[in-house]
């Protein structure tokens, strides 16, 4: 809602949006706890998960949450969204965080505009960064814009609660300390009658090629050096050989050689894998945006000045068509 300055400090604490699949909370979760934790010490403030359709566990308290506050039942079955944001904005309503983040993902993306919608707050997607200002205590979120060519940093002075989304693979989870404790709330979904207009018939993981990039410990990806489809067989003779995946750059999905859910980047999926092996890609920002948090990246082309081979942790340059399959039967 809008604001005055006066307003401000009836807004506290920063919540995320807990994300669970079939009962089970997801990494994304403790992603968002670990950005939420340094926004709330920034603010001296606290950390609240919200579980809304699931249960909360011990885990949450292990990654840095101070407070689960859970709202659950049967009528949340499936993905109920109409339900889950009248939950979540009776929350907002009662509690007034300053800050809400939630996960950039499909279920996210469904919930979290919704919320934003209802409490006139405004919503920063896709988020890269995010900070506080120390002289206002501004949510500071950055992310690419204008096609990825500049970084915006955007501020809601005028609006609480601050919301933004993150996808998964941004931010870093702290390590798990299990002797942590926190305080669970449960609270009730709201009596207004909400109807779910939606039915789950089926869910499908991992999109039409079932490649799960978000999963992967290590992806060997090609951009429009490989040529066609096969270029992509031979990356995936050396994936299979790491027990990897294999990614693409938005050229080679564009030109029909590899399928969409392989594609990383801004339009893609940002990746956090331990090893990315980019064959042939220049290393435009908006394929960098999805993977320079990779631990270990190693660039193979055969121009040495790319952006790609200049951010690498090794740099081969030579014709991947060489490189890869010589690769390949190293490894055995
Ligand atoms: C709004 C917007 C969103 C976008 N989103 C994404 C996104 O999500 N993901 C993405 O990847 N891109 C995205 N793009 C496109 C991006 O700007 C680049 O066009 C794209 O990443 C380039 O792909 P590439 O690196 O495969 O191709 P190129 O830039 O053409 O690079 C090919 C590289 O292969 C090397 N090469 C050629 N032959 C060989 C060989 N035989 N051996 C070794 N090296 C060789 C070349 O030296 C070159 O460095 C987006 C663009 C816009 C405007």
């Amino acid at each position: 809602m809008r604001i005055t300055d006066a307003d401000k400090p009836l807004f506290t604490n920063v919540w995320i949006i807990a994300e669970t699949v079939g009962g089970a909370i997801q990494p994304v979760t403790y992603e968002l706890i670990g950005a939420a934790r340094g926004l709330a010490d920034a603010r001296g403030s606290r950390v609240a998960a919200i579980v809304v359709g699931g249960e909360a566990d011990a885990s949450l308290f292990a990654y840095g949450a101070d407070i689960a506050i859970v709202v659950n039942g049967p009528e949340f079955v499936g993905f109920n969204d109409e339900l889950e944001c009248a939950s979540l904005n009776h929350l907002i309503g009662k509690y007034k965080p300053e800050i809400v983040l939630c996960a950039a993902t499909a279920r996210g993306r469904a919930l979290i505009p919704r919320a934003a919608v209802r409490t006139v707050s405004g919503l920063t997607a896709d988020c890269t960064g995010l900070a506080i200002d120390p002289e206002t205590g501004d949510l500071l979120q950055t992310r690419p814009a204008f096609g990825g060519n500049i970084m915006a940093t955007i501020r809601a002075s005028n609006h609480r609660p601050q919301m933004a989304t993150v996808r998964p693979n941004v931010m870093k989870a702290l390590p798990p300390d299990p002797t942590r404790k926190g305080e669970t709330i449960r609270e009730q979904p709201p009596d207004a009658g909400v109807t779910n207009a939606k039915r789950v018939i089926e869910t499908v993981r991992g999109g039409e090629s079932g490649v799960n990039l978000a999963d992967a410990k290590v992806i060997v990806s090609g951009g429009r050096a490989m040529r066609g489809p096969e270029g992509f067989a031979m990356l995936k003779r050396l994936a299979d050989k790491l027990g990897g995946a294999v990614g693409a750059s938005r050229a080679a999905v564009d030109a029909g050689w590899i399928a969409y859910p392989h594609q990383v980047g801004q339009t893609g999926q940002t990746v956090q894998t331990a090893l990315y092996i980019a064959c042939g890609i220049s290393g435009q920002i908006q394929h960098l945006v999805g993977m320079q948090s990779c631990g270990c990246i190693v660039a193979i082309d055969r121009n040495p000045d790319t952006p790609m081979m200049k951010l690498a942790d090794i740099a081969v340059t030579g014709d991947l068509f060489e490189v890869v399959p010589a690769l390949a039967e190293a490894l055995g």
